[in-house]
């Protein structure tokens, strides 16, 4: 799960740009309201367990976005107390911020309770650390570190465009002649660290 995409490292290149996907909010979940014709939930922070006798039920609590009706996604169903780790039955009963946050990411309760997740607008890319002008004179080649603070899917190419202003084709262009080396394809949606090249004058014979 955490297996990091690393290109080969061309010879000769010491520079390192840093490129972060900057956490804004949380995704929304994407299920249909019971009651108006809204499709978007956002989680209320709340985290519900319910007790019967050595079963535990939790669930986290999601509203509305258009109308504010609370419904609620199985984390756990009938699952035994001690089946369960103490830490996170602790996080769960105390709306632990950080365990909202890790079940409203989660794509495996999301496949589980049949909803999608809309990454639209939670996240941003930082690439002035430093900024490397790609139509710039500077000939040396660099390195491209781009780290993810949240698990957002993002196409490869809507990274390169937003991190170099550049347009589609350009980089389309900058890809297919090895001036861009990538480890994985350029229509593909990256959600964890990777890291990527930039050859000046032209990709090595
Ligand atoms: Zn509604």
């Amino acid at each position: 799960m955490n297996s990091h995409h690393h290109a080969p490292m061309p010879a000769g290149i010491d520079r390192k740009a840093l490129w972060v996907v900057r956490e804004l909010g949380l995704p929304a979940i994407v299920k249909a309201c019971v009651v108006c014709r809204s499709n978007l939930h956002r989680p209320t922070g709340k985290i519900r367990v319910n007790a019967n006798g050595k079963l535990l039920d939790v669930w986290l609590l999601i509203g509305c976005d258009l109308c504010d009706r609370t419904s609620k996604i199985p984390v756990h169903e009938r699952i035994n107390v001690k089946a369960l780790d103490h830490d996170r039955l602790l996080m769960f009963e105390n709306n632990d911020p950080a365990m909202v946050r890790e079940l409203t990411m989660d794509t495996m309760l999301a496949a589980r309770s049949a909803y999608r997740l809309d990454w639209t607008g939670t996240w941003e890319l930082e690439t002035d650390m430093p900024f490397y002008d790609l139509t710039g004179a500077d000939p040396a080649s660099f390195e491209v570190v781009v780290r993810f603070e949240l698990p957002a899917p993002v196409r490869v190419e809507n990274l390169l465009t937003a991190g170099f202003g550049l347009s589609r084709p350009v980089v389309r262009g900058l890809v297919s002649s090895g001036r861009i080396q990538l480890p994985l394809p350029v229509d593909a949606k990256a959600r964890e660290d990777f890291s990527f090249f930039v050859i000046r004058g032209g990709a090595p014979s």
